[in-house]
């Protein structure tokens, strides 16, 4: 028989996909500007011009043997090179282009970075709301995905809870802020917090455990927010990073993974990496991605278009009488369902024509995640709906 645990997995289409099949379906019966459709993150903003002028000046100017060909497993060194010197500019992180791993996007990161750090049955904790990808790459890695709640209200991680989590089969924490699907932007002092509670862990049962931060979002930020770099603040850390969100380059799949210079025996966890990105396929990297990729380092696409959306949306919402967490980041907003039944509440948005998903599946009840990534036109004719929406429960 086949592999029964990925023929499940193949069948059944996250509460995401469902949702945006539906969609589809919907704006084909009533008209794709009628539906307001809240459901994928995928960023609606244009990649930066210095990508198509840079992707232009490869093709037009670079050997197209080696602009097509294969790559180093691990990617191209000057490339890895590239982000390393970037790295270390904007971070002064302990970095080094061989411990650079390029990879396409962030799942194959953590898919890579959990197959070389976990044995059998080992743990990995996260905090809820996380993606719920991690369960299946952690699953498929060997692993199970232990989940924290986060502090009620801030949505920061909950480090009394973390501690009493910790045990001898932990051996990974992912952490991923800008948070998908919360927006909250984790604190310095959350960060610290966290480490400390690694360190006394470590010192009192002798046990390591790594830190993994998942930063799709790193660089989408609004205001004076800053993101720790987590490299910056514990030793045993890895850095598994895309340029789907930051550059607008989600199908392009272009990413990597960064091995802190200052662990121990970094090498040996690398030496775990290639290994892992062997055993499961994951070799050199699209060569032409990676060579733009390293031309257009720390350019953004305008998240200008982000903030406002942002504004738009929680100021209305609020006004309208629902509950949100201010996000710092990322392009989604983290909004109370009126009622305690999130699947339920998200049902009724649908009356409305508002494509919202049920935070369940990220590991939190009652909320509902709406993925703002959308033009700023969209968010505007959307509001009435959910006005109406607020007012179908606070009215009755
Ligand atoms: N991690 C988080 C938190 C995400 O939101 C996503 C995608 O939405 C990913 C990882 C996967 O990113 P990528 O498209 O780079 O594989």
């Amino acid at each position: 028989m086949f592999n029964q645990t990925n023929v499940k997995l193949g069948k059944v289409r996250s509460v995401i996909r469902e949702l945006f099949e539906y969609g589809k379906k919907r704006k084909a019966e009533i008209g794709e500007e009628n539906v307001f459709d809240f459901s994928l993150g995928n960023p609606s903003v244009p990649a930066p011009k210095e990508v198509n002028e840079e992707l232009v000046k490869l093709i037009n100017d670079a050997d197209p043997v080696f602009l097509h060909g294969y790559t180093s497993a691990q990617g191209d060194l000057g490339v890895r090179t590239a982000i390393a010197s970037d790295l270390k500019a904007r971070f002064n992180a302990p970095v080094k282009a061989d411990l650079i791993y390029m990879t396409c996007g962030a799942a194959a990161s953590l898919c890579i970075t959990l197959n070389a750090l976990l044995n059998s049955g080992e743990e990995v904790i996260t905090f809820a709301p996380f993606f719920p990808e991690y369960s299946v790459f952690t699953a498929n890695a060997g692993g199970k995905l232990v989940k924290v709640d986060s502090e009620e209200g801030t949505f920061q991680p909950d480090i009394e809870k973390f501690k009493a989590a910790l045990n001898d089969k932990t051996r990974a924490v992912i952490i991923n802020s800008p948070n998908n699907p919360s927006g909250v932007v984790y604190t310095e002092q959350s960060i610290k917090s966290l480490c400390a509670a690694l360190e006394q862990h470590e010192r009192a049962t002798g046990n390591r455990v790594f830190l993994i931060s998942d930063e799709p979002y790193r660089e989408l930020v609004f205001g004076e927010i800053k993101v720790p770099f987590v490299m910056n603040y514990y030793r045993d850390s890895v850095v598994c990073y895309s340029f789907s969100k930051s550059l607008s380059l989600p199908g392009e799949r272009i990413g990597y993974i960064a091995v802190n210079a200052d662990m121990e025996d970094s090498g040996e966890l690398y030496a775990g990496i290639c290994g892992a990105g062997r055993a499961l396929g994951y070799v050199c990297a699209p060569n032409l991605f990676q060579q733009l990729v390293s031309k257009v380092l720390g350019k953004t696409a305008d998240i200008s278009v982000y903030k406002q959306n942002r504004d738009t949306l929680y100021n209305a919402l609020t006004e309208y009488g629902y509950t949100a967490i201010k996000p710092d980041g990322a392009f989604y907003l983290f909004v109370k369902a009126l009622e305690d039944d999130a699947l339920a509440f998200a049902e009724r948005a649908k009356e409305f024509e508002l494509l919202v998903v049920p935070a369940d599946s990220f590991g939190v009840k009652g909320y509902i995640r709406i993925a703002y990534c959308v033009s700023p036109e969209t968010v505007k004719r959307s509001l009435p709906a959910f006005k109406a929406l607020a007012e179908s429960y606070l009215n009755k």
